[in-house]
């Protein structure tokens, strides 16, 4: 096994790896950037490297930094965590040029998977269920118009090389399109630097439902079951559960073989999430992230199965521990991604953060690296920490989250938790009825 890792990221997400590292006995390399160097991931790690400036091209994304700070400490291996370097091939494939080992998948799997059209073609011919659209990348307003009248309005206009909701324009009728054709490849020319775009159908009421796939380099593949990540704000998730309240353990048992049979047949390694809208008992394929996700831990708390440790595993060439057989769901888990944003106005809130008491008690886990005193630069985003519970079923999470919220202080700056402690009161997020558009028109309406 690996004796010492690099982890090249910050947060919470630095510390979720950290942990893992120090219960498999393997030492930890934190980077940072000037404007981190009294981040809690530094202080814990067992050695730290400066890479540079605040600004994260200049650090936590500047590659040659980054292999010096792994070279230099010896290191053997890249832990990217999310966001950042976690989904950029050229970085996998420098690291591995380098001697070291990136602990994720194969460089060919992330570049495919980036790609959403060539992603969605490749989900296909593996079996895939995808949202009827066009096939392939679509060049001109003249052809986007075709393509929407055979597929029906509305119909969403999505940038190939999209990310965190960019790029994606709904039009429902002819007339929108031709405006919401030009801003899509606008706004992704600008996010992305490739204006490629293609079109969907747009699902009116879907829930958003994600697959946990894992695969190691001896062919094993199982699936952890599903999240419900329906709750978002400009197509970012803020609250995830597993199991999802609208699936049975039929239809789980039937997307999760599938999802992992499909995998299988792409050779795919490591851990990854295959994203899919879900409508009148139908799933539809939209994407999958090559990498370990923000709400990675409400799987965990349902099979029990430490995620960045089979991550690590694999990535040595151990075994799966695991078999498909030996996954079994237990009780229910939420997850709720607290900002440092005004609840309101969602407009960002750095600053330093004056007390702070975390909640506690059964089933309750608190994946964050704040601390009283801590001052949020206001570089990054905006995540402070993730509270997830973990109940016998639903009704016993709801409750566990509503008393965990309420035991949970943090001042000196605005956060997100008074919007979570009214959406846990919410009647229809207690009954988990709702959908991706749910909250959206939930606080329109409060407007
Ligand atoms: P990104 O990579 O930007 O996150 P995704 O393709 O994963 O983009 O989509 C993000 C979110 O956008 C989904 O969770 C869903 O809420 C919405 N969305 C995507 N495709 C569709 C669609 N065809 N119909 C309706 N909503 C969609």
């Amino acid at each position: 096994m690996f004796e010492k890792v690099l982890i090249a990221n910050r947060g919470e997400i630095a510390l979720r790896v950290h942990r893992a590292c120090k219960e498999m006995g393997i030492a930890t390399v934190a980077v940072h950037s000037t404007a981190d160097a009294n981040a809690m991931h530094v202080q814990l790690a067992d050695e730290s490297v400066c890479i540079g400036p605040p600004q994260a091209t200049k650090s936590y994304l500047h590659i040659p930094s980054i292999i010096t700070a792994a070279e230099i400490t010896g290191a053997q291996a890249i832990h990217p965590g999310y966001g950042f370097l976690s989904e950029n091939a050229r970085f996998a494939d420098i690291v591995e040029k380098h001697g070291l080992v990136f602990i994720g998948p194969k460089a060919d799997h992330i570049r495919l998977m980036g790609d959403k059209i060539a992603a969605k073609k490749a989900a296909a011919d593996a079996g895939m269920p995808i949202v009827p659209g066009s096939d392939g990348g679509v060049e001109t307003e003249d052809d986007a118009k075709k393509i929407a009248k055979k597929i029906g309005y509305p119909v969403l206009v999505k940038a190939a090389a999209g990310g965190g909701g960019r790029g994606m324009k709904v039009a429902r009728t002819a007339d929108d399109l031709s405006e919401a054709f030009s801003t899509a490849r606008a706004e992704a020319r600008a996010a992305f630097g490739d204006d490629s775009v293609y079109l969907e159908k747009y699902l009116e009421r879907p829930r958003h439902i994600e697959i946990q796939i894992i695969a190691d380099s001896h062919g094993a593949v199982a699936h952890l079951g599903e999240r419900d990540c329906s709750l978002q704000r400009r197509h970012q998730k803020i609250w995830e559960e597993a199991p999802s309240p609208a699936l049975n353990p039929d239809q789980r048992a039937e997307i999760g073989e599938i999802t992992a049979k499909a995998i299988k047949k792409l050779g795919y390694l490591g851990v990854g999430t295959v994203e899919y809208l879900y409508e009148n008992g139908k799933f539809y394929f939209i994407e999958m992230n090559t990498r370990l996700q923000v709400e990675h831990p409400v799987t965990e708390m349902i099979t029990g199965v430490d995620l960045v440790r089979e991550q690590i595993r694999i990535a040595d060439g151990a075994r799966l521990s695991f078999t498909q057989k030996d996954i079994k769901f237990h009780g229910c888990a939420i997850e709720c991604r607290i900002n440092a944003e005004n609840p309101v106005t969602f407009a960002p809130s750095p600053g330093r953060i004056a007390d702070y008491h975390a909640p506690g008690g059964l089933g309750v886990r608190l994946d964050s690296a704040i601390y009283a005193g801590y001052q949020i630069p206001p570089y990054y985003d905006s995540l402070i920490g993730k509270l997830i519970v973990h109940g016998r079923d639903r009704m016993e999470s709801l409750m566990r989250l509503r008393r965990a919220l309420d035991e949970m202080v943090v001042t000196g700056i605005d956060t997100t938790l008074p919007l979570f402690r009214r959406l846990a009161q919410e009647g229809d997020v207690a009954n988990g009825d709702y959908h991706i558009h749910w909250l959206e028109q939930y606080l329109n309406a409060e407007r």
